[in-house]
């Protein structure tokens, strides 16, 4: 996919990538770290992990507000030039850890287009925070809900990615089915129309479920042992 002058954000589970070491690295390579308020991000400039750090200071506490995560493990911030393979704006990137639990590593930013850094950041965040429950939900509302949360929080620019987004056109119902039926850590090898169509019905579906039924759909899933929620959850109104 290539790289796009928009933001495209994604979520990268480390296992399914060729060649990961580097991208799994990058947190540990950067030679420049600050310690901040809610965490430590490193870079490549002084300049770039100070103004990220600001930012984090700011979004981390209004994302963690939204999405309520359990664990609220130090943020890992890493500002870095963009990667060959790895040619989204940002992600959140996951290890696998014992007993099958992927645990948060870092969240990569990179240094271009800096414009978009607070949005991309404020998106990364509520990946980073959704642990305990979330991950019943299908990829694509989980990419949603980030869309909807950075959007909230930065109006301006979720009013550009709708705009963009709006511009695939009127998605239809079996549109909204495929994207519920992507596979978690498959959604990386869907070509780019797809991957925004991703986004683009995720965001609409978490927006009519809305933050708070979305948490408590999970809550209850976890309590019960279940899987994924079912996905007629999502494409009926309710
Ligand atoms: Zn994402």
């Amino acid at each position: 996919m290539p790289a796009s002058r928009h933001p495209t954000v994604g979520i990268v589970l480390l296992a399914l990538l060729a060649g990961a070491g580097c991208v799994s690295n990058e947190f540990d390579e950067a030679p420049i770290e600050l310690a901040c308020a809610v965490g430590i991000v490193r870079g490549h400039t002084q300049a770039d992990v100070e103004q990220v750090a600001r930012l984090a200071e700011k979004l981390d506490p209004l994302v963690k507000a939204l999405v309520r995560p359990r664990q609220a493990a130090p943020l890992r911030i890493v500002v870095v030039p963009p990667h060959p393979r790895q040619p989204a704006e940002a992600t959140c990137v996951f290890e696998s850890g014992s007993h099958d639990v992927w645990v948060r590593s870092h969240i990569a930013i990179r240094t271009e287009p800096e414009l978009a850094r607070s949005y991309l950041l404020a998106h990364e965040l509520v990946h980073w925070h959704a642990d305990w429950a979330w991950d019943h939900l299908p990829i694509a509302v989980e990419e949603g809900m980030a869309e909807l949360v950075a959007g909230q929080l930065h109006r301006e620019q979720g009013a550009v990615r709708d705009a963009l987004l709006g511009s695939l056109g009127k998605h239809v119902e079996r549109d909204v089915q495929r994207m519920l039926e992507v596979e978690r850590g498959t959604e990386r090898s869907l070509d780019l129309r797809s991957h925004q169509m991703l986004y683009w019905v995720g965001k609409k579906v978490a927006k009519r479920i809305g933050v708070d039924r979305l948490r408590s759909w999970c809550e209850q899933a976890k309590a019960d042992g279940l899987g994924q929620l079912p996905l007629d959850r999502f494409s009926t109104p309710h």
